[in-house]
């Protein structure tokens, strides 16, 4: 099998990520950034996001695992502590995969250029710095609501316990294949109004935005920016596409919920 290790780039994610390296090679796995098959992420969830963005074009050929060395972790499922059963583990045991949905988003420019694909773990945002962000939505084909606000937040099952939940969206369990629109601080009053909640989509429901002002849009894709100017439309689905994690043993996504956000006393 064939592994590479992305660290956060800290003192102790950089000895974590030279240990685990010398130890499997010393059990004859091969260390290959090019195309593993193992993907181990030393940091927090932005290294998570930072690993499944570098190896975005092979999904379907790589499963990732995280070592968690502080901050939150919430992909994250292994303790420096356990370093020496992981690493036994990924030597001499075959992993289960799981999968969870991915975030499609088509920006597609007014002047006929070519869309640009992207695909995120966590969410996109679409945001200007330009005054508000002044939008038609679409559902299905069909036009649901005209936008103006600060932004909008389309969110992964996975994805739903970072910027989502700062937007007080649901969380999702990812088993599910959906996504989330959040708003931003959308205006509503006489003139504007709009639906107010979170809306969640199933595989099914494409949803496309299309601006009614010529601002400059920023974009985020989990953690990557990017500015478009003159854009036609952009539309959100889930992606065919899905990210694969290696299992050891059990991860439960509510228990992760549970240990991130209301309590950690039960996994000491
Ligand atoms: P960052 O600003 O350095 O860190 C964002 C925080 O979100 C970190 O604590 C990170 O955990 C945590 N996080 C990331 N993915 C998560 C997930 N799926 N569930 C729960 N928490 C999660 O930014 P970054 O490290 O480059 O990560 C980019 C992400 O930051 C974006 O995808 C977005 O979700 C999030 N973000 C959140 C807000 C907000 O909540 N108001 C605003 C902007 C961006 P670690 O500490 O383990 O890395």
């Amino acid at each position: 099998m064939k592994f590479s290790i992305l660290s956060r780039g800290d003192e102790k994610s950089n000895k974590i990520r030279t240990q685990i390296k010398d130890y499997l090679v010393e059990f004859k796995l091969d260390y290959d950034e090019v195309e593993p098959d193992l993907v181990i992420s030393v940091g927090g969830d932005g290294t998570l996001l930072e690993a499944f963005h570098t190896y975005v074009e092979r999904l379907d050929k790589t499963a990732f695992i995280g070592v968690h060395t502080g901050h939150l972790g919430f992909y994250a499922d292994w303790m420096p502590e356990e370093l020496e059963k992981l690493i036994i583990e990924i030597a001499r045991n075959p992993y289960r995969v799981v999968e969870y949905p991915l975030l499609e988003v088509t920006i597609t420019p007014n002047s006929g250029a070519e869309e640009d694909r992207y695909l995120a773990l966590n969410e996109c945002t679409i945001k200007t710095s330009e005054g508000s962000v002044v939008l038609d939505i679409e559902i299905k084909g069909d036009h649901f609501e005209t936008f103006r606000g600060d932004g909008l937040c389309v969110s992964t099952p996975s994805g739903s316990t970072a910027y989502n939940k700062a937007l007080g969206g649901a969380i999702l369990h990812p088993s599910l294949e959906a996504i989330q629109v959040t708003e931003m601080a959308s205006i509503n009053n006489r003139v504007f109004r709009t639906i107010g909640s979170p809306l969640i989509l199933p595989s099914h429901h494409t949803c496309l935005f299309k601006p009614l002002n010529d601002r400059s849009f920023l974009f985020t894709i989990d953690h990557i920016t990017r500015t478009y100017k003159d854009v036609k439309s952009i539309q959100c689905r889930v992606a065919e596409e899905k990210v694969r994690f290696a299992r050891f043993r059990p991860f439960p996504f509510w228990k992760r919920v549970h240990d991130s956000f209301v309590s950690d006393e039960h996994s000491k």
